[in-house]
């Protein structure tokens, strides 16, 4: 298993070429900041993570974390609260939060390369952070200022972790359905009462206390997701000074066993065994869902991320097997000599797959954390608005793709093995195990689908798509003026960007007459849609590449790899589009041509 390196160079490529580093740093919010000091952040960040955190990926995955039924307390593996302690007290976790709240005041984007850095490291201790990350963002957007004041700066800091507390037995996908209860006492607090499953470090032993967020119904909340409210309940109580006190009445009474993500506590809790959980409510009562709503570009953007990180890991591993292992003898080499089997088109095919799709997710991803800056601090109102609706669009797009191609390049780093592959020792399967969660949580990707159909392609009387759809077709310019060096990448992405046109006018027509129809396409259309706009952002990073060839400036090497790998990616990944159109329109019909009865032979 190769030791994981965080790949600087191609992070530098993205944030110098596809998105404007130089722009975000002008914004008043930035101003204390500049790309260089970005850069060496990244690369210290990358430093410590590759020697502190990165090692300990597997003896997670070996060791687990492990609750103490006794307790109720959860031990993490070896050498996690160390790390974590080290990654507080170099203050990590504070880099893009706002200053006034104890913050580095970078741009989302400088905190997304370092989570891709984390994530890549060790999937199970990101966690932590990313889900304090989460609740964070909530307290800012809804909390009150005494909240903010009193929870947020320690959560910046790393001292109290957070969590999100949405899911119930009968409450996953439909979060409506949830059933803890929060009783309004006359002193203005609540007391929560109820059961929440798979609570990511609900319980650990690495922060001093766990601020949890907690969706819950009042006594005459209206049923459904109107009903649903937010509530912080600290599992210390603090004062006003934020000195800890009493134990609340939130306990994990047990963790889950699970496939992958090891080392990650993912724990049922229970509130108000002995009565009640101190709970404090965020905004007003039954606007929890919507405060939830304006958290997801972040969150779901954040769980694409985990995609990438994984599949980098993956393909470092995959990229020095396949140099090492010898088998066979690669067409054109001496005869009685094995060859690595790097050597052999097959294996190749697979390394390609996995380069091309891990640079056209991280362009994707960083291209959507400038957006998100964009939308929170461009100076000028109508391009913030603009580019929050963008950012809405791309966001089912960020989590459904990157995560699913997280699965599928592990996957692809598990056949590159051969039969080690499939051995634990091998450290490869860890990469597949853990992967697999992120097109679950955070929104399953059938959801993600359905969001992109049903809400995102209707926003604005579907002005937003278009835009989306001219920018793509607004690169055929510069794509021409390449010349033959990109005129492969120009016709597939030409012809891709029709079919998608055509589809996307489809799937909207039908969607306003009969949802149904377009419901039932949703998950080919979701990656039609993904691929089209990945093939763009390959495109682009060919145009930037070739730039960069004729200037004569940046590794002319690595430039031509660049190119090479778009129009491997335009040539034989974009074009599954066109066989995604049956599918699509396939139709509701065809899925419920059969009876539930009749799945059984
Ligand atoms: C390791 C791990 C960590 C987690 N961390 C957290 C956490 O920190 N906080 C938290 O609150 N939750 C957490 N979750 C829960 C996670 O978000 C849910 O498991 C997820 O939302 C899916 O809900 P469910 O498991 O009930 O599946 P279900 O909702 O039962 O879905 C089952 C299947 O049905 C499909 N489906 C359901 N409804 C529809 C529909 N309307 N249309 C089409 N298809 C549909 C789904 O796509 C899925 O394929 C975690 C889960 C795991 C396993």
């Amino acid at each position: 298993m190769a030791a994981y390196r965080p790949p600087l160079q191609d992070i530098r490529f993205v944030l110098d070429e596809l998105v404007d580093l130089d722009e975000l740093c002008q914004f008043e919010s930035f101003k204390h900041v500049d790309p260089d000091s970005i850069h060496t952040a990244i690369e210290e960040f990358a430093r410590w993570t590759a020697e502190v955190v990165a090692p300990l990926n597997r003896i997670g995955d070996l060791e687990g974390a492990v609750h103490d039924p006794e307790t109720n307390t959860v031990r993490t593996a070896p050498g996690f609260a160390d790390a974590y302690a080290q990654f507080r007290d170099a203050g990590w976790g504070a880099v893009p939060f706002e200053a006034d709240y104890g913050g580095g005041g970078f741009p989302w984007l400088a905190g997304i390369v370092m989570q891709e850095i984390m994530s890549a490291a060790n999937l199970s201790l990101s966690m932590c952070p990313l889900l304090t990350q989460g609740a964070i963002d909530m307290l800012m957007a809804h909390g009150s200022e005494a909240q903010r004041e009193l929870f947020v700066p320690r959560m910046v800091t790393g001292q109290w972790t957070g969590t999100m507390n949405l899911t119930e037995p009968e409450a996953g996908s439909d979060v409506g359905a949830l059933r803890t209860k929060a009783v309004p006492q006359p002193d203005g607090t609540y007391r929560i009462t109820g059961t929440k499953i798979f609570i990511t470090f609900g319980e650990h032993d690495m922060a001093e206390n766990i601020i949890h967020l907690v969706l819950a119904r009042t006594p005459d909340a209206p049923p459904g997701t109107k009903g649903i409210s937010c509530f912080i309940v600290p599992k210390f109580l603090v004062d006003d000074d934020g000195n800890l006190g009493e134990r609340n009445d939130v306990a994990c009474v047990s963790i889950e066993h699970k496939m992958g993500v090891k080392a990650s506590p993912t724990c049922v809790m229970s509130f108000g065994d002995e009565g009640g959980a101190v709970g404090y409510l965020i905004g007003n009562e039954n606007e929890g869902m919507r405060y939830m709503f304006t958290m997801m570009n972040n969150a779901r953007l954040s769980v694409g991320l985990e995609g990438l990180s994984i599949a980098e890991r993956a393909y470092q591993d995959a990229l020095e097997y396949a140099q090492e292992r010898k088998q066979g003898r690669a067409v054109g080499a001496a005869a009685g000599v094995q060859s690595p089997i790097i050597e052999h088109a097959d294996v190749r095919r697979m390394l390609l797959l996995m380069k091309s799709i891990i640079e056209a997710m991280r362009a994707l991803v960083y291209t959507q954390a400038e957006t998100i800056d964009m939308a929170n601090h461009h100076p000028d109102p109508e391009l913030r608005q603009y580019k929050q609706l963008m950012a809405e669009l791309l966001t089912p797009v960020v989590k459904g793709w990157c995560t699913d191609m997280g699965v599928e390049v592990t996957s692809l780093a598990v056949q590159i093995y051969g039969g080690m592959g499939y051995i634990e020792e091998s450290g490869v399967p860890q990469h597949y195990r853990d992967a697999r969660i992120t097109p679950i949580y955070e929104g399953t990707n059938g959801i993600q689908a359905l969001d992109l159909v049903m809400r995102k392609l209707p926003l604005k009387g579907g002005e937003v798509v278009t835009e989306h759809l001219s920018l793509i077709a607004m690169l055929d310019p510069a794509l021409l003026r390449g010349g033959a060096q990109l005129a492969s990448i120009r016709s597939n992405l030409a012809e891709a960007l029709t079919t998608l046109a055509d589809t996307t006018h489809w799937v909207m027509a039908e969607g306003a007459t009969d949802p149904r129809q377009a419901m039932a396409g949703a998950t080919p259309y979701l990656r039609m849609f993904s691929l089209v706009t990945a093939g763009a952002l390959m495109a682009k990073t060919a145009l930037h590449a070739a730039e960069r060839l004729d200037a004569g400036t940046g590794d002319a090497d690595a430039m031509r790899a660049k190119i090479a790998t778009a129009t491997f990616f335009c040539a034989q990944v974009l074009p599954q589009v066109h066989g995604l159109v049956a599918p699509v329109r396939a139709g509701h019909d065809q899925l419920f041509a059969i009876g539930v009865e009749q799945f059984a032979h």
